[in-house]
């Protein structure tokens, strides 16, 4: 019995005073999650990534989706996990969404709209899910959102594609349905600078960029997204302006640049808009993930593409979160936001994959740079059934489950403290975003 004590109170005074993690939980590990996750889901969150609005709104990104696009498991209509955001949302009663059943759905969502007109219905979807306030990454905003719980993310890729498009929107059937909503969008900010043709001079092409950037902070806009991957390899040249300006000479008024010069056009742009995004104080939001379509070259927009100008002293000043978080390169992604300048969104990891994968992710982020990541759904209204309020609840519930396992995980290990756990949940569901757009938003 003496001994029993004398070991149990070396073990004791070994682990206090060395604190050496373990490889393994112990088999306290459930009863941790469980008192971890209530307190989690209490936790008022910040969304840093979605495309809040409804299915029949073109505004909801800039872009849209090519037809027939192959669809990973989990992001398939028939999930049944569907099913239970609705239950959860708005008491539907059946556990699939066939046709005749989801027609319950719909006229349920009718009825809510109803009663709630206008921005009260999308803030009760926030509400139920305990989101405080949600960035709406949309090419422009509706009346229905209310903009002080709904930030605005506007896109700035359209500034890179001015010229003729013939050779663009050809390459491939993907690129056929996103270069030309590039053009609308490019048109849309001619609209509302009151530019009815694009300038002959290219310092005055800048000065409508710079002057668009300062009217969308003006109207709301908390941050500049790029979705370039979709369109463009993201390694970015470094060109000087002369050379940049002689081809906006050369093709303002028509003709078709060949693919080196347009690229060598738009790695100048790419850079004029983040070193705006510094001055501005406008965060650049950058797609870094697999997207969309069965032509997105994975390769040719791998995350660390972007290091050279995420570790580029001349942009120090510009605060960069990479969306989606480099999926599925999310190993080396997290190594880049070691620039004090980098974070990374979790966003689309949380419905990509189930949440026993998400949790491992999320746990490595939390043992390298747990200051540097934040949370996100990417919402988006699929169709008429299956809304952003559905995907809003799906991406919301699993990323606090996986973050409450991971914590739960490495509580149990011995690598942190209970208290410092839920620091670190605050810190990712809301604090660290939060504090990147410096008091605009909460
Ligand atoms: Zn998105």
């Amino acid at each position: 019995m003496r001994k029993a004590i004398g070991v149990m109170f070396l073990f004791a005074v070994t682990s206090f005073a060395f604190g050496q993690a373990r490889p393994f939980p112990g088999n306290d590990v459930q009863q941790i999650y469980q008192r971890l996750l209530p307190q989690i889901e209490k936790i008022q969150a910040f969304d840093h990534h979605a495309h809040p609005g409804y299915a029949d709104d073109p505004d909801v990104d800039a872009m849209a989706a090519p037809p027939n696009a192959s669809e990973a498991l989990r992001t398939r209509d028939d999930n049944p996990e569907l099913a239970a955001a609705a239950k959860a949302l708005f008491g539907y009663p059946y556990a699939d969404l066939s046709a005749e059943h989801a027609k319950w759905l719909l006229d349920k969502k009718r009825e809510l709209k109803k009663q709630l007109a206008g921005p009260a219905y999308f803030n009760s979807i926030l509400d139920k899910i305990n989101i405080e306030s949600s960035v709406a990454n949309r090419a422009m905003m509706p009346d229905y959102l209310d903009a002080k719980r709904f930030p605005w993310v506007f896109f700035a890729d359209a500034f890179m594609w001015p010229f003729n498009n013939e050779h663009e929107t050809g390459r491939n059937p993907d690129e056929g349905v996103f270069i030309p909503l590039q053009e609308k969008m490019l048109h849309r900010w001619m609209q509302q600078e009151n530019v009815s043709k694009l300038p002959t001079s290219f310092a005055d092409y800048l000065n409508f960029i710079s002057r668009t950037l300062e009217d969308n902070s003006k109207r709301g806009g908390i941050a500049m997204k790029f979705e370039v991957a979709y369109f463009r390899p993201t390694t970015f040249g470094d060109p000087g302006s002369s050379q940049a300006e002689e081809i906006y000479q050369r093709y303002i008024s028509g003709g078709i640049p060949s693919e080196k010069e347009y690229r060598t056009f738009q790695d100048y742009i790419f850079r004029y808009l983040i070193r705006e995004g510094g001055r501005l104080h406008l965060p650049v939001h950058i797609h870094t993930a697999i997207g969309i379509g069965d032509y997105f070259n994975l390769s040719q927009s791998n995350i660390m593409n972007l290091e050279s100008v995420l570790r580029d002293p001349r942009y120090a000043s510009t605060t960069f979160v990479m969306i989606h978080g480099g999926y599925p390169l999310e190993r080396e992604a997290i190594w880049l936001a070691a620039a004090k300048n980098v974070y990374l969104d979790s966003s689309f990891g949380e419905l990509a994959q189930y949440p026993s994968a998400f949790k491992d992710t999320l746990k490595m982020w939390l043992e390298t740079f747990p200051d540097k990541i934040t949370f996100g759904t990417d919402c988006f209204p699929y169709n008429q059934v299956l809304g952003a309020e559905e995907s809003y609840w799906l991406g919301a519930q699993s990323s606090r489950m996986a973050l409450a396992a991971a914590l739960a995980e490495m509580i149990s290990e011995g690598e942190i403290t209970e208290a410092r756990a839920l620091q670190l949940a605050h810190a990712y569901l809301h604090d660290t975003a939060v504090k990147l757009y410096e008091g605009r938003v909460h």
